[in-house]
């Protein structure tokens, strides 16, 4: 993918005039720090006006130069830091140099098996509010700010220079979706190269083939970051019967199964994610353990599913709770913590003496210590006093370089 696409010819041109920025000295130490964002409070001094995607040059008091920023004035993060220490041209050859060192870093994937993974992590990477997740020749560009909108002609031919792909599909989070006067014409899961894939796309996790829909899915098609979590769970499942709650398309069930489990029981209130979930046993019939594990999927609330689960008497060696994200604002945070242990004491009921209990927040506003806590408070409260396993988090294409990029915490827990 070389020349510009009739999508992107429409785009502004970055603007080449920059904005000049002063911030309050905490701000100023927190982006020494490495911090990757500026706060609109945090700004004391600013030249001009910007638009998203201007670049906002930081200086401290005495004028010397800290930093450059990508400028978002729609959002409360006025600008995420590009650039720290020294000047740069922040242009196609820079995000190409990003692009390939983000790539370097996910490289011992390959050997795995593995060719769906996050090429790009946002802030993680240097590359604030963006990401790109590889599906074997299919990428999948995520926006989360408008700021990048007149830069993506350079993103794109830097990542064409860096990577080789078939298919570049596009995707905007929610709000960015609504801020249709910045996108110029550009919408969400539309494809960016001559031709769109067809039908879905088929990728390998550690062996294990997936399907994904990058256009209509959740997230970029998959969760690419629960995959070492999955790998651990394929280590211990074998002989075992597993409850996957929040299964999604499957990858936990798929990774029991490979593990030798006898019997996987996936539960999502989304028809077409546990729809996905038995294409995906499909997609791995040569796999001997998978051909021979008997699979129920269950189109059901979670909560109820694991109440009915208890009224049936009906238990699991391993049951595994990957809710999707409970807090979305500080003021959710007591609320999530009590769904936690809400879904601890469910889970538990289901769990059988001796069994594994794996339980996961990506919630980055709840706080490792905290939903640890409170899963050990749920599970005092049963009887049940667990014994830790581990405790993990990302997988390692999901780098995480400052405090609020840490959303995934998970526990692996014997229950007595
Ligand atoms: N474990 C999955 C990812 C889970 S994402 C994986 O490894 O791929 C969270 C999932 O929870 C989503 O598929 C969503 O459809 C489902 N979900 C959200 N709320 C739910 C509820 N109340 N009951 C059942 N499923 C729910």
């Amino acid at each position: 993918m070389t020349e510009t696409l009739p999508a992107l010819s429409q785009l502004p041109s970055p603007s080449s005039q920059r904005i000049a920025l002063r911030l309050t000295k905490p701000a100023e130490r927190a982006l020494k720090q490495g911090h990757p964002w500026v706060f609109d409070q945090s700004i004391t001094g600013q030249s001009r006006e910007g638009s998203p995607g201007d670049l906002a040059v930081i200086f401290d008091d005495k004028r010397r130069f800290l930093a450059i920023g990508l400028y978002d004035p729609t959002s409360a993060i006025r600008a995420r830091i590009l650039q720290k220490g020294r000047q740069a041209v922040i242009d196609a050859n820079w995000f190409e140099e990003k692009i390939k060192t983000a790539a370097g870093l996910r490289k011992p994937l390959d050997k795995q098996d593995t060719n769906g993974y996050r090429l790009v992590h946002g802030e993680n990477d240097g590359l604030p509010g963006l990401v790109i997740d590889r599906y074997a020749d299919t990428l999948v560009l995520k926006l989360y700010t408008p700021a990048w909108v007149p830069r993506l002609n350079d993103v794109t031919s830097a990542l064409a220079a860096a990577q080789s792909f078939n298919h570049l599909i596009l995707r905007l989070n929610r709000s960015l979706n609504k801020q249709t006067g910045h996108l110029h014409g550009l919408t969400d899961g539309m494809t960016l190269t001559p031709q769109t894939p067809e039908g879905l796309i088929l990728f390998k996790e550690n062996g294990i083939t997936f399907e994904c829909d990058p256009i209509n899915g959740q997230k970029t098609g998959f969760f690419l970051d629960q995959r070492e979590n999955r790998e651990r769970v394929r280590t211990f499942s074998k002989g075992k019967s597993v409850l996957n709650v929040f299964s999604y398309t499957g990858g936990f069930s798929l990774y029991a199964a490979d593990g030798g489990a006898t019997e996987v029981v996936s539960v999502d209130f989304s028809a077409p994610a546990t729809q996905a979930a038995l294409r995906n046993i499909q997609h791995n019939q040569h796999r001997e353990n998978i051909r021979n594990a008997k699979f129920e999927t269950l189109d059901q609330d979670a909560f109820e599913a694991l109440k009915q689960m208890k009224t049936q008497n009906r238990q699991f060696d391993v049951v595994i709770l990957d809710p999707p994200m409970f807090a979305q604002n500080q003021s959710q945070i007591e609320t999530a913590l009590n769904a936690y242990r809400q879904l601890a004491h469910l889970g538990l009921g289901a769990l059988k003496r001796g069994g594994i209990l794996v339980q996961a927040s990506c919630s980055s506003r709840v706080s490792a210590d905290d939903f640890f806590s409170a899963i050990h408070q749920a599970a005092q409260e049963s009887g049940r006093p667990l014994k830790e396993i581990e405790r993990t988090g990302h997988a390692p294409d999901h780098p995480i370089t400052y405090k609020e990029g840490a959303y995934l915490k998970c526990l692996f827990a014997a229950a007595p």
